[in-house]
């Protein structure tokens, strides 16, 4: 049994390294799942920058015709001025003059306006397309980092496997089904008695344990934390 026991114990090694490498494979895809996010967004802040750019510019574009409606109106009003008879007449079409001379003007301070306001929108996509190409950049080595991290661990997790597999076939059916029960509540599967104690958990053993325990000549579990003893 003393064997059995030894053999558990190589075998609760490699379950713990086991476990390990288990929780990195499920860690590393999704912490870099989660830095994947980073360029999805910006490339949409980018796509809204671009669409708000276009409304602008039609904006401007729409103005201009406005404007040039407004400077073909002063024409007409400059050649009627030219057959006007009474001085009534020429002053009312004075006025008219000035008026859309007035509204010429500020539809060139609103195109300017929208001009700018779309020139101000480019400048921000041009900052976000840098950020963005940073951020792909450093992703493009956080993925072949996690590539090989993951072949890596992948491989090793392979080979404890096999290991596990050739260690658990010289042990009894029993004392392994006993051994898996614990090792996937405790992952520490087997705790070794010190001078009276289990090491693991650190309560006292009773005396008849104590004693079984030391003789090893069958699995003898703590009677706190359940861990299969082993004499040392
Ligand atoms: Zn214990």
């Amino acid at each position: 049994m003393k064997e059995i026991i030894q053999k558990l114990h190589k075998l609760n090694d490699l379950d713990i390294e086991l476990q390990s490498i288990r929780k990195d494979l499920d860690r590393i895809p999704k912490e870099l799942a989660a830095k994947e996010e980073e360029p999805k967004l910006l490339k949409e802040q980018i796509e809204k920058r671009k669409a708000e750019i276009i409304k602008l510019k039609m904006e401007a574009d729409a103005m201009e015709l406005e404007i040039k409606a407004g400077m073909e109106a002063l024409k007409r009003y400059a050649s009627q001025l030219n057959v006007l008879r009474t001085s009534k007449e020429f002053e009312a079409v004075k006025r008219q003059m000035e008026a859309q001379r007035g509204w010429n003007s500020e539809n060139e301070d609103k195109a300017l306006a929208l001009l700018g306001q779309a020139e101000v929108k480019q400048k921000e996509s041009d900052g976000l397309s840098a950020k963005l190409a940073e951020v792909e950049a450093a992703l493009a080595i956080e993925r072949a980092r996690v590539q090989k991290d993951v072949g890596e661990l992948t491989a090793k997790r392979d080979d404890l496997l096999a290991k596990r597999g050739e260690l658990s076939k010289d042990v009894p059916a029993k004392e392994l089904a006993i051994y898996d029960r614990i090792v996937v509540n405790r992952g520490q599967a087997t705790a070794k008695v010190n001078k009276g104690f289990c090491a693991a958990c650190h309560m006292k053993l009773p005396p008849q344990v104590h004693n079984l325990a030391l003789l090893a000549k069958e699995l003898v579990t703590c009677p706190s934390c359940d861990r299969i003893l082993t004499p040392d």
